[in-house]
């Protein structure tokens, strides 16, 4: 692994943090925070990082993460602690994901020293833009794309490793309907279902906008082969709370390893929950839902952490879920979470990383 030089950091002149007027309201990605990190490899190593003001970069358009899709990323967020710090969440498991999926387009592994030093770094400048507490997070954005000028499909020797960042308000992420897809698939087995790639969320845009024409919020996946297990459901991990136990679609390489999916099964077996991997039917969960012992339905992610499902429509059969209660499986596991984040409950994990 090659060493990681000293960050270079160009301040901007004039913040542009006067432009947010109210945290809480913030929406997602409406205003990028003052700097970004920039690290370029070539000839088969790091080069000086830097951080510099947030803006345009200037590149060929025949580069092959524009060309071919070479381009993998990442998302974490930092949160204000009760006490004011600025918290990072699980970032290490961010730098390890980031290097699986760099692995899967054969791109060079960004060294975790860089990843994790960089994002500190950016942070310690940028930590004016971490909303009070309560009132939100910077979400951080890693990626890493090649900018080789190749027309030759072949694996890159040049890439830029860039973090940006911005905040957004703590919103309360209303019930969504999803709608299954009976064409199209996130992701089959050998593909880069299990890998945060570029491409596999341009593929998914036509399956969602094709369920919000039909008056849904996202699509539910269903698996390649027999249009018959559930996946994931937009760019969430599924949760099923069926009786007494907790059923998650097991990591089998279809499946995106979800580091909120991760936290919520390790919370829900400390309270002593019993949480199942493994695959679920689609008609398993319309027949716990006739028996009436679908209790919830919910997905997982770093942007919004938990939302639940309302209602999921697959070939004409509606399930409709009972309405949310703050005692229920999901609303207190999310408020588990977003304490420990925040460092209101003691992170017994070490799962924080204070700035
Ligand atoms: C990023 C992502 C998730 C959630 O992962 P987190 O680490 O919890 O943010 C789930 N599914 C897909 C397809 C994703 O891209």
């Amino acid at each position: 692994m090659s060493v990681v030089p000293e960050l270079r950091i160009e301040r901007v002149r004039d913040s542009r943090l006067a432009q947010v007027e109210d945290w809480a309201r913030l929406p997602f990605a409406s205003v990028f925070a003052d700097h970004m990190l920039v690290a370029e490899y070539h000839d088969g190593e790091w080069q000086q990082a830097c951080i510099r003001p947030y803006g345009p970069l200037m590149l060929p358009p025949t580069i092959s993460a524009l060309q071919y899709g070479i381009s993998v990323f990442e998302g974490l967020k930092a949160q204000r602690t009760a006490t004011g710090a600025v918290a990072l969440f699980r970032a290490q498991e961010n730098a390890r994901r980031l290097n699986s999926s760099a692995a899967r387009l054969v791109m060079p592994p960004v060294p975790e020293q860089l990843f994790l030093h960089g994002l500190r770094e950016l942070l310690r400048l940028d930590q004016s833009w971490v909303p009070p507490s309560g009132q939100g997070a910077l979400y951080l954005r890693p990626c890493l794309f090649s900018i080789d000028e190749s027309i030759r499909v072949k694996p890159a020797e040049r890439y830029l490793f860039t973090v940006s960042a911005f905040p957004f308000g703590a919103y309360y992420s209303a019930p969504v309907d999803a709608l299954t897809s009976s064409s199209d698939v996130r992701a089959f087995p050998g593909g880069t279902g299990a890998a945060k790639v570029a491409g596999s969320y341009a593929a998914a845009l036509r399956a969602d906008e094709s369920a919000r024409a039909q008056g849904f919020d996202t699509t539910l996946w269903l698996d390649a082969r027999e249009h018959a297990y559930v996946e994931e459901c937009g760019v969430m991990n599924m949760f099923f709370v069926i009786g007494d136990e907790i059923v998650t679609p097991s990591l089998d390489g279809t499946i995106l390893p979800g580091i909120t999916r991760d936290s919520v099964i390790v919370l829900l077996r400390d309270m002593g929950r019993v949480v199942q991997e493994r695959r679920i039917a689609i008609a398993e969960i319309i027949a716990a839902h006739e028996r009436g012992v679908l209790h919830e339905c919910f997905g997982t992610g770093t942007a919004a952490t938990l939302t639940h499902l309302r209602r999921i429509r697959h070939n004409g059969h509606d399930i409709e879920l009972p309405a949310i209660s703050e005692q229920g499986v999901g609303a207190v596991v999310r408020a588990k979470l977003n304490a420990i984040a925040t460092a209101r409950e003691p992170d017994v994990h070490g799962w924080l990383d204070i700035v």
